[in-house]
C-alpha cells in the first residue's frame, strides 16, 4: 500500500475501476466496511484521509478531533487499500478557496441549521476529491444520510462521472453507531448514548407494527432520550430520503434521525425506514460480533 500526499502520486498507479473511500480518519470498522465494499466492486482502491477545517463550525471541535495516522495506515493496510491519500492543510488548500459548493435545499433542515457551514464544506473538499483523484465509484456512510443526499446531488449537478455508493451504518456490539468521536465518552455517557440506538429501534419497531405518524414515531425516540440525563437531545425528525425534507407521514423512503450531545461530544444516529409497495423495511445496519478496535491503544 503507498501512502501519499498529493493528487499526482495518488493517482500515479490507479489502474482500471477506481473506487475512492473519503474519510478524516480514525479509522473504525464503518470506514472499514467502506474499505470493504470498495475492494471486493474495484481494481483500484483509494482512501482518503483528511480532517478537512472547511467543514468544521467549531474550532474546538476541529482542533480536538482525534487523530492517528500510523493506526490509520495500518488498518487501511490490512483491509486492503491500495493507496491512502493523506494530504496537509496546505496541499487541499494552497490558499482559502474562493470557490466553495453549496447544496441548496437539502441542507435546510437537520445537520444543516445546527452546524452552519458544514455541509459547503462536505461538498467542496468531496468536490476537490473526485476533480483531483477522478475516481469511478466513490463509497459513503448512511450513517451521514444527509451527507450521503448532498454528496449524490452535488456529483449530479456538477456532471461528476462518479457513482455514489450508500452502505449501512456499522454498529458496535451493543448497538452505539461507531463513530469517530465516540472515542471522547466516559462510560457514563457511552451508557447513555446506549439510548439513541434503543429509540431508533423502537420507532422501527412501531413502523414494524404499522405506525405511520411521524410525530408518534419522533415521541418514541424523544422517550428514550428524555430518560437519560447526561443526553441533551438537538433534534429528531423523519426526513423524505431524496430531498432531505421534514415529512408528518411515513408514506416515502425515509429516515429517522436524531442528533444528541452526550458532554461535550455530539452524536448522530438514524435509521433508514421504507413502507412503499405496503412492505416494511427498515435498515438498521450492521452490528459487530465484538467491542470495536475503536478503543484499542486510543
Ligand atoms: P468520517 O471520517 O466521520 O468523515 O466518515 C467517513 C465516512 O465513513 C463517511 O462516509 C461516513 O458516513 C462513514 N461512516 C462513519 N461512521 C460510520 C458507521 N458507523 N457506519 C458506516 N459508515 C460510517
Amino acid at each position: 500500500m503507498k501512502h501519499v500526499t498529493t493528487f499526482a502520486a495518488a493517482g500515479a498507479d490507479a489502474h482500471g475501476t477506481v473506487g475512492l473511500v473519503p474519510t478524516m480518519g480514525f479509522l473504525h470498522e464503518g470506514h472499514l466496511s467502506l474499505l470493504a465494499a470498495a475492494r471486493t466492486e474495484c481494481d483500484t482502491v483509494v482512501m482518503s484521509l483528511f480532517v478537512n477545517p472547511l467543514q468544521f463550525d467549531r474550532d474546538d471541535d476541529l482542533r480536538r478531533y482525534p487523530r492517528d495516522l500510523e493506526r490509520d495506515l495500518r488498518l487501511a493496510a490490512a483491509t486492503g487499500a491500495d493507496v491512502v491519500f493523506a494530504p496537509e492543510v496546505e496541499t487541499m488548500y494552497p490558499e482559502v478557496p474562493l470557490t466553495r459548493v453549496a447544496v441548496a435545499t437539502l441542507t435546510d433542515h437537520f445537520e444543516g441549521p445546527h452546524r452552519p457551514g458544514h455541509f459547503d464544506g462536505v461538498a467542496t473538499v468531496v468536490a476537490k476529491l473526485f476533480a483531483g483523484l477522478q475516481p469511478d465509484r466513490a463509497y459513503f456512510g448512511r450513517k451521514d444520510a444527509q451527507q450521503l443526499a448532498v454528496v449524490r446531488r452535488m456529483a449530479a449537478d456538477l456532471s461528476f462521472p462518479i457513482e455514489v455508493v450508500g452502505a449501512p451504518i456499522v454498529r458496535e456490539h451493543d448497538g452505539l453507531a461507531l463513530s469517530s468521536r465516540n472515542v471522547f465518552l466516559d462510560g457514563e455517557q457511552r451508557a447513555a448514548a446506549l439510548a439513541l440506538n434503543r429509540g431508533l429501534a423502537a420507532a422501527a419497531g412501531a413502523v414494524e407494527q404499522g405506525e405511520r405518524e411521524a410525530s408518534r414515531l419522533v415521541e418514541l425516540v424523544d422517550a428514550e432520550l428524555m430518560a437519560e440525563p447526561l443526553l441533551e437531545p438537538e433534534y429528531v425528525a423523519l426526513a423524505s430520503q431524496d430531498t432531505v425534507e421534514p415529512i408528518e407521514v411515513l408514506d416515502r423512503p425515509a429516515f429517522l434521525a436524531l442528533a444528541a450531545w452526550a458532554g461535550p461530544t455530539r452524536l448522530i444516529d438514524n435509521v433508514h425506514l421504507d413502507v412503499s409497495d405496503g412492505g416494511f423495511a427498515a435498515d438498521r445496519g450492521i452490528r459487530l460480533a465484538h467491542p470495536s478496535v475503536l478503543y484499542e491503544g486510543a
